[in-house]
């Protein structure tokens, strides 16, 4: 595959790593294939990040047809970038593909693509620690039209983002409002799936929620509004009498995070007990009740960990490990991020570079 090049004639000036905060500033290149049913995926090329034209009918804009990825490249202790578990997310992203009803991409397209651009553009991954360079690869929908039906052209896009440690004061636990009036995925929806509607939906609920001084919301399954499902773009672990428990992915409702899947490789391997199961809201609280609530923690690729200090349940507010983040989430943490920056041995294979 021949990747086309157009080099950028007017870089940009590269933020400071401490104003960087989360997807405020895009690199000086982006990857950009087209799809038609002629030719299929085409055009490969790397060109000037900027502004594109398409008509006001594309139908992206009006019925959705849209995913995306996130995942992040590092600079490890020896200055080389790297990505963690990049076929993971490149997978996912087919998933979602095939679930919209986009035409499926070609995982070395993406990969060389993601490679490249990164490479031009490698001046931009930020050094210091706890920065990261988000990976942010999409798909959209570009026929002119408005009759409702899949699109018969696709553009497919990375592009990059350099961004700031997620802590700047350490891993400060957050305030999280449980929602059983609003809902997230149903099954047979598209839950699964990283589609840019499932974003639009959470975003009523969440202002509400922090309307109420809450960081987030922790989505409850659709039917019965018992089971605890994620928190926002996270999955969540509940850790009870020293075992962890979190959502499982059969019902199709539930994100399968690259960071959920290492985390439960990581635990079991530290002989810890991993239950996914369903775990209902109730049996927190009762758990808590009983003093074996022992830690609560987001996990997704932005924050890595996210743990979590107070449940707000229909205004009964706990609070978890006496607010404060507790040793296996920090435990964690620290794997998690060591094998990614390169100060702990890789042993799943899961660091590909760049
Ligand atoms: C992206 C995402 C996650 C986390 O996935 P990672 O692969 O760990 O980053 C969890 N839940 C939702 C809803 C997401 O969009």
């Amino acid at each position: 595959m021949e990747i086309r090049i157009v080099r950028n004639q007017n870089p940009k000036q590269k933020p400071a790593d401490n104003e960087l905060g989360f997807g405020k500033y895009f690199t000086d290149h982006m990857f950009v294939a087209d799809y038609n049913p002629e030719k299929g995926w085409h055009d490969p090329r790397i060109v000037p990040y900027g502004p594109f034209e398409v008509e006001p009918s594309c139908m992206v804009f009006h019925y959705g047809q849209a995913i995306f990825e996130g995942m992040k490249a590092y600079l490890n202790k020896d200055g080389e970038a790297v990505a963690f578990r990049p076929f993971a997310n490149i997978r996912r992203l087919n998933r979602s593909a095939e679930r919209l009803c986009i035409p499926q991409l070609d995982e070395d397209m993406v990969w060389e693509g993601l490679r490249t651009l990164i490479n031009i553009d490698k001046e931009w991954i930020p050094k210091s620690k706890g920065t990261s360079l988000y990976i942010r690869p999409f798909v959209i929908a570009t026929d002119n039209s408005l009759g409702v039906r899949p699109s018969d052209t696709y553009k497919f896009f990375i592009i990059l983002s350099p961004v700031g440690a997620y802590y700047k004061e350490g891993l400060k636990p957050v305030k999280i409002y449980v929602t059983d009036k609003y809902v997230r995925a149903a099954e047979g929806g598209v839950g699964f799936t990283k589609t840019a509607g499932n974003y639009a939906v959470s975003l009523y609920a969440a202002e509400e929620a922090q309307k109420k001084g809450y960081t987030q919301v922790l989505w409850l399954d659709a039917k019965e509004r018992k089971y605890v499902e994620e928190v926002g773009t996270t999955n969540i672990f509940f850790k009870i009498s020293g075992t962890l428990i979190t959502a499982p992915l059969n019902s199709g409702t539930i994100l399968g995070g690259v960071t959920r899947d290492s985390v439960i490789a990581l635990a079991e391997e530290m002989g810890y007990t991993v239950e996914q199961r369903q775990l209902s809201i109730q049996e927190i609280y009762d758990a808590h009740e009983k003093c074996e609530l022992e830690e609560v923690f987001g996990t997704g690729t932005a924050a890595v960990i996210s743990p979590v200090g107070v449940l707000n349940w229909n205004d009964n507010i706990i609070e978890i490990n006496g607010g404060k983040m507790g040793e296996f989430s920090q435990k964690m943490y620290d794997l998690i991020t060591g094998i990614q920056y390169g100060t702990e041995p890789d042993k799943h294979g899961w660091i590909e570079k760049i």
